[in-house]
């Protein structure tokens, strides 16, 4: 039995997975993804999260068909640990009978990240990140495709937040992430973003989608690393901090795109500051299990 924290649900595996598929399912379609007959290329990393996207996209295209996938795979020229996972990436793809294409940063960029980052090991995520964006980009338009989806799960979703604060990075936090127009020309979808990755692990393992995989060397030099551990150790404490966090940079976004809130007005009772009729203190203080607060 697993416990979702968050709901304070236990579920067996069938729940689970059937839960799993199920908001995969909800989140293509709040998305509206991809329409019927469209040539998505999967990004396959050969790890956890894109080995079940793909697993649940097959599914998903052998039931209702119309998707025409195709795995991509890049390898960032990472020594120790993308030998294996290419590997596993080619064995997945066969497995569903998806064709694969891989490209290499040494093709595509003149250079594995293991050189590029030379020195400068502590930006090796970022570097990566920008350059496998371009990377998939290429690769997809080449292969013809009409979107990409990605293996973003919920907790990549609230560390992207909590390192946009971190920065400071006023412009990324104030976008809206599921806007069409921010996703570029080449649309990017992720099925997986509402699903936590101990989830999305799970799902793995009961459907015996993967064994156990070497890790990327450089995953703990970044601030990503820092965020990670942070939001666990919040998650643990108080289930459902992954997605509030989430849910919250949304509405700080729609909020921006509707103009700046109005200014606080006064408290009809107490004439404090108050975004609404009463403040939070009268309006707590309504229920009469208190004592009245002194009016003016
Ligand atoms: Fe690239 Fe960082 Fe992921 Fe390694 S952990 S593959 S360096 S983004
Ligand atoms: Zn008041």
């Amino acid at each position: 039995m697993y416990l979702q924290r968050a709901t304070g649900r236990h579920l067996c595996a069938g729940h689970l997975a059937e839960e799993v598929e199920g908001r995969v399912r909800e989140t293509m379609a709040a998305d509206g993804m991809p329409p019927g007959g469209s040539r998505v290329a999967v990004a396959l990393s050969g790890g956890k999260d894109s080995t079940v996207l793909l697993s649940l996209l097959h599914g998903i295209t052998q039931e209702s068909g119309g998707l025409d996938l195709v795995a991509i795979t890049v390898d960032e020229g990472i020594a120790g640990y993308r030998e294996e996972t290419l590997r596993a990436a080619t064995a997945t793809a066969a497995r569903f009978g998806v064709p694969h294409r891989t490209g290499s940063f040494a093709d595509l960029f003149g250079g594995t990240l293991d050189r590029v980052v030379e020195g400068q090991e502590h930006r090796a995520c970022s570097l990566c990140g920008i350059l496998r964006r371009k990377a998939l980009t290429i690769l997809a338009r080449d292969e013809g495709a009409d979107c990409i989806a990605t293996g973003h799960n919920l907790d990549d979703e609230a560390q992207s937040v909590l390192m946009n604060w971190l920065r400071g990075d006023r412009d990324r936090l104030l976008r809206d992430p599921l806007q069409p127009g921010q996703r570029g020309f080449l649309p990017r979808f992720k099925p997986l973003r509402e699903i936590p990755e101990k989830e999305v692990a799970l799902y793995g393992v009961i459907a015996s989608l993967f064994s156990p995989m070497p890790e990327c060397p450089y995953r703990h030099t970044a601030l990503r690393g820092e965020a990670r551990a942070m939001l666990n150790a919040m998650e643990q404490r108080f289930p459902g901090t992954l997605e509030r966090v989430v849910q919250g940079q949304r509405t700080l976004a729609r909020g921006a795109a509707g103009g700046i809130p109005a200014p606080l007005g006064a408290c009809a009772r107490c004439g404090d500051p108050a975004s609404d009729h009463l403040c939070q203190a009268c309006r707590l203080l309504e229920g009469g299990s208190f004592r009245p607060v002194r009016h003016r």
